[in-house]
């Protein structure tokens, strides 16, 4: 009992650990899964790459459809996830639950949604929202994406 901290410098510790150790516990998640991870475009299912439900086509097997393995749905593409890691980008410290398209730059939901909303100027004449991690022009249909994590889907 001598070595145990007081109280109060305990739960000082605590407050200071809490907003990231959400996202802490996210990556650690990511690292658990099959690397790279990837997200369907359509669902938002985040899988490890694998080849299952790929439909290819013409001489070169370009990849033209990616079935997702957990709802079945179609998606034109899926995107490899990446740690927004320049934290000034980031309005808060909630879950990274979403990420940019096409990038795939990971960031809590207000931080996509303010970012979606910007138009920075792009070009001569043009603006254009992009993301604030690599500066790719969003796509406007669908400039971020909701990402679905299957906590249990490889545990043996
Ligand atoms: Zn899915
Ligand atoms: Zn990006």
């Amino acid at each position: 009992m001598k070595h145990a901290q007081p109280k109060a410098e305990r739960e000082k510790i605590a407050l200071f650990a809490k907003p990231n150790a959400q996202n802490h516990l996210l990556s650690l998640k990511l690292k658990q899964h099959f690397e790279p991870n990837e997200v369907y475009l359509s669902c938002g299912h985040v899988q490890g790459r694998h080849d299952w439900g790929v439909a290819r086509e013409g001489p070169d097997k370009n990849p033209t459809s990616f079935k997702c393995p957990i709802c079945l749905v179609e998606s034109p593409k899926t995107i490899q996830l990446i740690m927004g890691m320049e934290s000034a980008f980031h309005l808060d410290s909630e879950a990274l639950d979403y990420c940019f398209n096409p990038c795939g730059h990971m960031a809590s939901v207000s931080t996509v949604r303010y970012w979606s909303r910007i138009p920075l100027p792009h070009g001569t004449n043009s603006f254009h929202p992009v993301c604030p991690f690599c500066t790719s022009l969003l796509c406007m249909d669908k400039p971020y994406v909701r990402l679905i994590f299957q906590d249990h889907c490889y545990d043996s």
